[in-house]
């Protein structure tokens, strides 16, 4: 029996059956470098997903190897809870909060985004002593409690979940808008949705609102820049906080801020992160408004790993690295030149009903027909196997699974760009 058949076997075996692997033929992949990763047969692979989003300045990066040997060699503490004094978990939490907008410069570190959330609406709920959060349909926030009350998926959502206190508005889905509008002529009608689901579905006090600047597991919902600002100032207006979880849309994926959110012109009042921010390392964390985090003064809350010397590093390394390297802006030069490869393949393959995303987050929305757009949810998983089969690693998401998701390093060069467009173009081709 080979490896991957006794790793198949295990998972069958020994995990739980929600862990669903991609691909026909699962892939092991067992080394990484830059924009690449190695399968255990050494055949070679462009990472366009990068995990879930997660890789942000390139596998294993030379720095942050170095960093790693350099504390491995010296005996560095690998555990330490923050009960102790550590530089890292201290360093982190200022670099955080220079990075932030003005004035969140309050952190709590996490090992997930899931956590990052929990601790974030739990912010939100002391702060205002309220209860009711409301969230966005097509939104996901992970996979523990308050996140999945949240989560706007049927798929990921189970029966014994319970969902108090929270209410769901519609998408800013602009592609099926469930307005029936044309962004051309609506009058954001998605921003007012919020404001009509607070008035009718709670008591008019409300704890906040937990938004995606891009809706991430959705399928990279975008919403028009200017519905962020007016969602957040309806939330506002009925004394709730915005919480932008930037878990997908953080550290300069969107190409021009470090939080996507700042790209609409609004100051949250909490920003999440994770995935990116550690580069592959499991870190999340909270950014806030002193204020706000002062609310939980006087009690006690503990994470045990969140923080840990080796997690904190690599995320403080992360944000050095985006700001030498200039990675937002080649995240914005990456991501036009994507999108407008990408506008050459859809004249050519009309399934592509959508390209949509900022930066180095976009999202290929495949369709029967470009008028019924019905979605191509088989087409897609065909889409995907043949891309594998050009050595192109993709993701894909959608509450129809029908979103092909773009996520490469922010680092990758226009060569790598072109090698993208031509296998991606070569498995539509490819489509029976
Ligand atoms: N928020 C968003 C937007 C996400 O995409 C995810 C993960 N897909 C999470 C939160 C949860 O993060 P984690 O899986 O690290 O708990």
């Amino acid at each position: 029996m080979d490896k991957r058949e006794k790793i198949i076997g295990q998972r069958q075996a020994f995990l739980y059956p929600t862990k669903v692997a991609y691909y026909r033929e699962p892939l092991h992949l067992v080394k990484a470098s830059g924009s690449y990763v190695w399968d255990d047969q050494g055949k070679k692979y462009l990472d366009v997903i990068g995990g879930i989003v997660s890789i942000s300045v390139g596998h294993n990066h030379p720095r942050i190897k170095a960093k790693m040997r350099s504390m491995l060699e010296s005996d560095a503490i690998q555990h330490t809870t923050f009960l102790y004094l550590s530089e890292y978990m201290a360093d982190l939490a200022q670099k955080l909060s220079e990075v932030a907008p003005e004035d969140l410069n309050k952190c709590y570190i996490t090992n997930s985004g899931s956590e990052a959330n929990e601790m974030a609406v739990m912010t939100a709920r002391v702060a205002t002593g309220e209860q009711m959060m409301i969230s966005l349909r097509h939104g996901y926030h992970g996979g523990t409690n308050v996140p999945l009350s949240l989560c706007g998926h049927g798929t990921w959502k189970f029966a014994a979940q319970p969902q108090a206190a929270v209410t769901h508005a519609q998408a800013p889905y602009c592609y099926r808008c469930p307005f029936g509008k044309k962004r051309e002529s609506c009058a954001l009608e998605c921003a007012s949705e919020v404001k009509n689901v607070i008035e009718t579905t709670t008591s008019g006090k409300i704890a906040g609102m937990i938004c995606e600047p891009i809706l991430g597991v959705g399928g990279f919902i975008e919403a028009p820049l200017e519905y962020h600002k007016q969602v957040y100032d309806i939330v506002k207006s009925f004394g709730g906080l915005y919480i932008s979880d930037e878990v997908q849309t953080g550290v300069g994926r969107t190409g021009k801020n470090f939080f996507a959110i700042t790209d609409s012109g609004v100051t949250p009042d909490i920003i999440t992160m994770a995935k990116g921010i550690g580069n592959g390392a499991p870190v999340g964390a909270v950014v806030t408004k002193e204020k706000y985090a002062n609310a939980l003064k006087g009690k006690l809350h503990f994470n045990t790993f969140g923080g840990d010397p080796y997690q904190a590093m690599q995320a403080a390394e992360v944000i050095d690295i985006i700001r030498d390297e200039k990675l937002i802006e080649n995240a914005h030069h990456m991501g036009q030149y994507l999108v407008d490869g990408f506008k050459q393949l859809q004249k050519d393959f009309p399934i592509i009903g959508d390209i949509r995303g900022r930066g180095l987050l976009l999202g290929l929305e495949l369709v029967k027909d470009p008028v019924s757009k019905e979605p191509a949810t088989a087409q897609t998983v065909e889409v995907m196997e043949n891309a594998k089969a050009q050595n192109i690693l993709i993701g894909k998401g959608g509450l129809y699974g029908n979103v092909i998701r773009l996520a490469p390093v922010l680092s990758i060069n226009k060569k790598e760009c072109d090698e993208l467009l031509h296998g991606m173009r070569k498995a539509f081709e490819n489509l029976k």
